[in-house]
């Protein structure tokens, strides 16, 4: 018989009932008690989905208050000093790394979180100490949980992170200099315990995930799996399914040897369905493969005549016995359920699977691949149907956008003229003076602007009235900067919900959920639009603001648009064409929005790309480079339509550019903002080492805190820029939006950077 499993379950419940609990507990409206009361709660319904859709292997501990990284940590007590010595309750503690705690004259900042591989979920990093020692926390999580869902009639299989990649994804502490790798035999002794103990407590298979597998790694590394794997599959332990996801790991099958005794690997057949026929071969003659063909990433329902083709491939090769059907990854990264999407156009709802859909997914097609296509036949047949129903739309397919497609041509992606006749050209136009001061787009969204919003999605204002109300804003963000005396304006942002949704809302090929709501990091969610066919734009986007916003002042206006790879990483993807088609969709659809701009008036437009750097393939090589080219492509030829004389901008909320310096330089975008004011300004030296000819602005302060800097901080600032860029180079703005700000910060601070600004252009 062949097996079902899942590899985890979204842990935000149907309403993102576990954010609301959380953040109730955080503000003192909830008690320790009834959080933990609800989180149990949820555990217990997300099991129980998964025990009633029929699943053969049902994950526990894949439950997280906050992260499942900073519940390794908290569980193998490598819990920085600072945090410990406060004895907070644990529960507190937890939260106090996640999220700071700042209470009871305890002040101390979060530990750092980062991105989850190439995903939008962010996890804490393990934040490790010179002299780090590792004990097994008193009352492990993963036992609780196995025993909380074996008292409620559920045997389930505990998933870990493993040894190597807990240490490979975390970090020296500052000031240490450890090397996490290093670290690794005083580790592994602690998962021997748990193992142990889990083992004690009637645990048979224990999923442990070791992601790292997909990246390129350091030999070290790479060692580290042999005496590891081997203390863990000493005798008297549970069984072992070794989880990779996100990437093929073919390229670490020198690893493979040190794994021979573990039970089982799994591995991601959605993204990497080509490594199937290698991985069998390296297994050992008993071994067997979870293959992971249900994606966890993403919310299309799965191709079942495709999955149970791989799966049969697998079969052949290895018989029933040794393969499992698994979702591709945990399906933390999908939304919960369809069901609560009343909203939706049906004819697209039934293209959708959810984590609740997906549970049952994998069930047919382990049942289709155990007792043959007959016993499942209504579902492979509905199945197909709505497989074609996707393939034949009209909302999939629009031959308008695919005959422009076949039309571009490599020209379309240049500007008229190299830089330098550009910038001349622009200098006669804009007539800036040197060290340009402005901002990067949004300005505070205020309590006010969310109610007239509200009101008028609930229809409670009529759009005359949102439309007045918005030029008043504008109006009001204009005269301000002038005031302030910025150089180059904005017009505020304030009809902008999201800079991704606005766009999407406006774009025929999108389509938008009510309640797919996406854990991102700690109780924060996201809800991403969703790409469903080929992408146009049916009319105007943001001309209507801009070119008010041009027409009150005499000062150049800078038009702001989402960039065509952020539109699409921040939102679900297509996964019937591939993701350059998507981008170059967009490309057009935003090209035509920046020649419409230039024609209202509007002679500076930023296009922003906060997300070019995320979606980079996690392998340096070959992969990466393509992607950067089409993802360069992409934005060029959203940027090129215009005159010499019209300036394109592009923000960058980063400034490690070291990895693809040379992807940046080919956006030859007139003028790069980039994030900058909390990082070395060292990193700048590589605008200086390849010659980089264009203007930066890297950001003078820090915008995510409601600190005000001081004008010499700022002048500081500017002067250690200035060694690495020259004078005419330079563009003086903050790091990044301000819409989370205050006003009265915000003026005050932009006052210092004016000033500032003013300083160093007497002294040029
Ligand atoms: N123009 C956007 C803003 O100012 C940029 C946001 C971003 O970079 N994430 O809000
Ligand atoms: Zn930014």
């Amino acid at each position: 018989m062949v097996q079902s499993s899942v590899l985890g379950f979204p842990r935000m419940g149907a309403n993102r009932d576990l954010k609301k609990a959380n953040e109730a507990y955080w503000a003192d409206k909830l008690s320790r008690d009834e959080l933990i009361k609800e989180a149990k709660r949820l555990r217990l319904a997300h099991w129980q989905i998964q025990k009633d859709a029929g699943v053969d292997v049902i994950p526990s501990n894949d439950f997280a208050f906050y992260d499942h990284l900073l519940d390794h940590i908290q569980l193998f007590n490598a819990i920085p000093e600072r945090y410990s010595k406060n004895k907070l309750d644990p529960l507190d503690e937890y939260f106090a790394m996640g999220r700071g705690h700042q209470k009871d004259g305890v002040d101390v900042p979060a530990l750092e979180m980062v991105k989850w591989f190439d995903s939008n979920y962010h996890y804490v990093k393990p934040t490790l100490q010179d002299n780090q020692t590792f004990t097994l926390s008193s009352d492990p999580k993963p036992i609780r949980e196995f025993l909380e869902a074996k008292e409620a009639g559920i045997a389930t299989r505990p998933v870990l992170v493993g040894p190597v990649s807990f240490l490979h994804l975390g970090k020296a502490d500052r000031g240490q200099s450890v090397d996490p790798i290093s670290l690794l035999n005083k580790l592994v002794p602690v998962y021997v315990e748990l193992l142990k103990k889990l083992k004690e407590a009637g645990a048979e298979t224990v999923q442990i995930d070791e992601p790292v597998l997909v990246q390129d790694l350091p030999q070290k590394v790479k060692d580290a799996f042999k005496p590891a794997y081997e203390a863990l599959t000493a005798s008297g332990l549970p069984k072992i399914v070794l989880a990779t996801y996100f990437g093929d790991v073919v390229h670490n099958f020198d690893v493979f040897p040190s794994l021979q005794s573990v039970y089982g690997i799994h591995v991601d057949l959605v993204r990497n369905p080509e490594q199937l026929e290698a991985v069998a071969g390296k297994l050992g003659s008993s071994q067997i493969l979870s293959a992971g063909v249900v994606d966890g990433r993403n919310i299309w329902k799965t191709n079942f005549k495709r999955a149970i083709e791989i799966v049969e491939t697998a079969i052949q090769k290895l018989g029933k016995d040794r393969v499992i059907v698994a979702t591709s990854s945990s399906l933390l990264h999908t939304p919960h359920s369809l069901e609560a999407e009343k909203k939706l156009d049906p004819e697209v709802a039934d293209w959708f699977s959810f984590a609740v859909q997906k549970v049952s997914e994998v069930t047919v097609i382990a049942k289709a691949v155990t007792d043959g296509p007959a016993a499942v036949r209504e579902a492979l047949e509905s199945n197909a149907k709505s497989m074609e129903s996707r393939a034949t739309s009209k909302r999939t397919n629009n031959k308008a956008v695919k005959d422009r497609q076949a039309a571009v041509k490599p020209q379309d992606h240049e500007r008229q003229s190299p830089f330098p006749q550009r910038l001349a050209a622009q200098k006669t136009h804009l007539k800036l003076p040197i060290f340009p001061t402005t901002t990067i787009g949004s300005f505070p969204q205020t309590k006010e602007i969310r109610v007239q919003r509200n009101k008028f999605t609930k229809g409670e204002i009529t759009a005359e009235e949102y439309e007045r109300f918005i030029e008043k804003e504008i109006e009001e963000v204009v005269r301000i900067q002038e005031e302030l005396d910025l150089d180059v304006l904005v017009h505020g942002e304030p009809e902008r919900n999201d800079m991704v949704q606005y766009f999407g809302e406006r774009l025929d090929g999108y389509t938008f959920t009510t309640n797919g709501w996406v854990q991102s990091y700690g109780s924060r969610c996201v809800r991403p639009p969703i790409v469903v066919g080929d992408i146009s734009r049916p009319a105007a986007m943001t001309v209507k603001e801009s070119k008010y916003a041009a027409s009150i002042s005499k000062k150049p206006m800078k038009g702001m648009l989402t960039g065509p790879i952020t539109c699409l990483r921040w939102s679900f993807p297509r996964d019937d064409v591939h993701q350059s088609v998507q981008a170059q969709q967009l490309a057009l659809a935003i090209r035509d929005e920046v020649v419409d701009l230039e024609a209202a008036g509007v002679f500076v437009i930023q296009i922003d790309e906060p997300a070019l750097r995320e979606g980079l393939p996690l392998r340096a090589g070959e992969e990466r480079e393509k992607y950067l080219s089409w993802a360069v492509d992409a934005f060029k030829l959203s940027a090129a339509g215009i005159k010499d004389s019209t300036q394109i901008h592009s923000h960058f909320c980063y400034s490690e550019f070291q990895d693809f310096f040379h992807a940046i330089a080919a956006l030859d975008a007139d003028v790069l903002s980039i994030e900058n004011s909390k990082s070395d300004a060292k990193l700048l030296k590589v605008f200086e080492d390849k010659e980089y000819p264009r203007h930066i602005g890297p950001g003078v302060y820090d915008i995510h805190s409601p600190r005000v800097p001081a004008e010499q901080e700022m002048k500081d600032r500017i002067g250690e820029m200035l060694q690495w860029l020259k004078p005419e180079q330079l563009w003086i703005n903050p790091d990044c939006g301000l819409k989370t700000r205050q006003w009265k910060e915000t003026k005050a601070a932009l006052t210092n950077m004016v000033n500032a600004a003013k300083f160093f252009r007497e002294q040029h």
